[in-house]
């Protein structure tokens, strides 16, 4: 489930299914949002078939195939270069995900691989306006309440997701670095506030200037205004789609677009043709997060035969330079 590319429906009106969780004294409307779905069949298909032929690879190089999600991040940087970055003030954008299922069509580590792209494009920007920025490894043992019982789809318990965020926020002061942007790639509801949760820890027990980079409508998603020291909020680019009947909030039309534009090889765009479209209204939402499985057996929530790959890359692009402008703005505020 794509949190950060909320252009149609998923907003304001799934917020309202769940309310009255605190935060710290806020309150915070909530929606949870996962990801769902089915991967397997009973019996193999083709398309499974064809999939785990592509992972027999005894006879193909070991530096071959795959996307990095450490591709220009500190893990493939040595310790001098890190420790020299901290002392000249690097900023830290910290991507979040999870590991889950994305319909028959993409793999697991959809989220992933978006939580790193955006902090990859975000980076890139924020180091073209001469603002030092190390993208920290990609965190992907969150939470998935609702699509866990699919094959694929690992969850955590909530302490342990804030113990693992606690250690590696540390682990950054303790090396000199100070400020912490969190860009966050999964809307699970109880991901989202552990995240919440944790950046407000690390502020008030490690001093440091932790943030989550989010966009208005998150802001609206979550209860809050917008000006909490711990929020650095973003504009983002007009929808290029209007808002329509059904939701496409889980490997639809936007996550399977940015996908092809992006990481081509996780995604089956033959088979996301075939695909019908779920019809799932706001009404319906509620029965998903409780039975994903019966509400969307495929495990997509949305149109992935609908998706759009250059639309896709160029919402994304823009919308990381809005997410560079409000981390730029928050750096020279201070
Ligand atoms: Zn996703």
């Amino acid at each position: 489930m794509n949190s950060r590319f909320p252009k149609k429906q998923l907003p304001v009106v799934l917020s309202r299914l769940r309310s009255g969780s605190s935060l710290f004294g806020l309150k915070f409307l909530f929606l949870v949002v996962a990801c769902t779905a089915l991967i397997l069949m009973m019996s193999p298909s083709l398309e499974s078939v064809e999939r785990q032929e592509s992972l027999d690879t005894a006879d193909m190089p070991v530096a071959s195939g795959g996307y990095s999600i450490f591709h220009e991040t500190m893990v493939d940087m040595n310790w001098p270069d890190v420790e020299k970055a901290a002392e000249q003030g690097a900023i830290i954008l910290l991507p979040t995900a999870v590991i889950e299922e994305h319909g028959p069509h993409m793999s697991c580590g959809i989220d992933t691989y978006g939580a790193y792209l955006v902090c990859k494009l975000t980076r890139r920007e924020l180091e073209s306006r001469g603002i030092k920025t190390l993208i920290a490894p990609p965190f992907y043992w969150g939470i998935n309440g609702t699509t866990h019982v699919f094959p694929g789809t690992f969850t955590v318990r909530k302490e342990t997701m804030k113990a693992l965020l606690h250690d590696i926020l540390s682990s950054l002061k303790s090396w000199g670095f100070n400020d912490v942007f969190n860009l966050n790639f999964h809307g699970d509801g109880q991901h989202c506030i552990t995240i919440l949760e944790s950046i407000v820890d690390a502020r008030e027990t490690l001093g440091l200037n932790a943030y989550c980079v989010l966009s208005e409508m998150e802001i609206m998603r979550y209860g809050l205004s917008g000006n909490e020291p711990f929020i650095v909020s973003h504009m983002s680019p007009p929808s290029y789609e209007q808002p329509q009947e059904f939701l496409d909030i889980h490997a639809g039309a936007d996550e399977t677009g940015i996908v092809a534009a992006f990481f081509p090889d996780q995604v089956d765009t033959d088979l996301a043709r075939t695909l019908e479209p779920t019809r799932i209204t706001y009404q319906q939402i509620a029965q998903w997060l409780t039975d994903a499985r019966s509400v969307t057996p495929q495990g997509y929530l949305g149109d992935p035969a609908g998706f759009d790959a250059e639309a896709a890359r160029e919402y994304l692009e823009a919308d990381c330079k809005m997410i560079a402008d409000s981390i730029e703005k928050q750096m020279m505020g201070k």
